[in-house]
């Protein structure tokens, strides 16, 4: 007989409740503790491409997730509202949704696989013996913590990880707004408004709108300014500014000047190590990246589904080691994403459009299936 292993995970976010899925699916008993009331995420819609659609896929929640989310025909790219590409994104799947939608989606599936979520319970502390601490000073013992508590990462700055923080000069506030196709189409006929349209603008200023259809009623648009631009990132939005330069968006900016938003200055953080002993981290909590090439949720989704797998097959004497083996193998892929995504926010070049090619899919492609992964792991670098 086999006693049945426990998994503490600290963070109830994307990557918190793809681990603790995929342990309880494999006979784990799985607390994941959220420190807010409230069970949500923050922001509005989101992109997922084939590598995280393999991850939900293998959890068994792709039926929910693709019942209220959708694949728009192009990915264009406009720059000066001239369209510079049209990419159909072929080879892989892709996905839009609203983030809500998503979360339910991942909640529902823990909740079915047995894992227990503990809201309004703030992780403190983590030591390498398997020891977690909570805000009141209460303590639990297990065979594996993960901290997959976001950038600000209590676990991980327990443990003594250190790291560095690289921020970027452009930040984005997000809104869900009505769809408005009918408004939108009115004043630009030939436009196909199902399609995500990156409308990027450099003159006679820098500033972006990210349109993504969630659904067939919900548009999810991510504004983006210089943060040193006071008012291209209020928030509330210049309505006047933003309809200035992008006139034929004013029927959704309108719905955006009047939803709360937060501008969110997004960056990358690079850790020395993500694992010690019986702890590991994941998601933003260990390689939080600029939204660039929308890959922050799938890398963090990736690498918590192989941490549980990596975990589930290694004994308790071997668990430490197990998680260096994942981290060493796993990790390159997650590094060159951040690193592209990083480039990409620096020199703004995806305004160039055509940016779904070559190297730039690699992290898209990649399939957690495929036990033959790791044999190409480093020869992008
Ligand atoms: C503008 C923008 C657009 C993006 N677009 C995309 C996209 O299209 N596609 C994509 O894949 N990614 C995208 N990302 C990235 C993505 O949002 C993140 O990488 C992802 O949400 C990280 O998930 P996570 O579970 O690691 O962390 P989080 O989502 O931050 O979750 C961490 C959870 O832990 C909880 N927590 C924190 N501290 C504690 C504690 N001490 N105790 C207990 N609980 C705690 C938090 O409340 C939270 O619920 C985008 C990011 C930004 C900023």
């Amino acid at each position: 007989m086999t006693t049945q292993r426990r998994a503490e995970i600290s963070g109830a976010g994307f990557a918190g409740l793809v681990a603790a899925t995929a342990l309880a699916q494999r006979g784990w008993s799985v607390r994941v503790h959220e420190k807010n009331a409230e069970l949500r995420t923050e922001g509005a819609g989101i992109v997922l491409w084939e590598n995280s659609l393999k991850v939900i896929e293998a959890l068994g929640a792709l039926p929910d997730l693709f019942a209220n989310s959708m694949t728009p025909p192009f990915y264009e790219t406009r720059s000066n509202n001239v369209s510079v590409s049209a990419e159909p994104i072929e080879g892989f799947r892709w996905r839009t949704m609203t983030r809500a939608h998503l979360y339910g989606t991942l909640l529902t599936a823990a909740r079915e696989a047995g894992v227990e979520v503990v809201a309004n319970s703030k992780v403190t502390a983590a030591t390498g013996d398997g020891t977690i601490t909570f805000d009141g000073g209460e303590q639990a013992q297990a065979d594996l913590i993960i901290g997959a508590d976001g950038v600000g990462s209590a676990v991980r700055d327990s443990m003594g990880f250190s790291f560095s923080r690289e921020r970027s000069r452009d930040g984005i506030t997000r809104f869900l707004v009505p769809r408005r196709k009918a408004e939108l189409l009115e004043l630009e006929p030939d436009t196909e408004w199902d399609n995500v349209i990156d409308f990027w603008n450099s003159e006679p200023r820098t500033l972006r709108v990210l349109y993504v259809p969630a659904n067939d009623d919900e548009l999810y648009i991510a504004l983006m300014s210089p943060a040193a631009d006071a008012d291209g990132s209020r928030v509330p939005i210049d309505l006047d500014l933003w309809t200035s330069i992008f006139p034929q968006l004013a029927p959704v900016l309108r719905d955006a000047a009047n939803t709360p938003g937060r501008y969110y200055g997004y960056q990358t953080t690079r850790l020395d190590r993500w694992t010690s002993d019986r702890v590991a981290v994941v998601g933003d909590a260990a390689h939080a990246m600029c939204p660039a090439l929308a890959q922050g949720a799938g890398c963090a989704m990736v690498n918590a589904y192989t941490l549980a797998e990596a975990a589930d097959v290694a004994s308790s004497a071997e668990l430490a080691g197990a998680l260096e083996t994942w981290e060493r193998l796993e990790r390159p892929f997650t590094d060159r994403c951040q690193d592209r995504s990083q480039r990409f926010a620096d020199t703004r070049s995806m305004a160039l459009g055509n940016q779904f090619v070559g190297e730039n899919n690699e992290t898209s492609l990649y399939d957690i299936t495929d036990s033959h992964r790791h044999d190409l792991a480093g020869q992008h670098a």
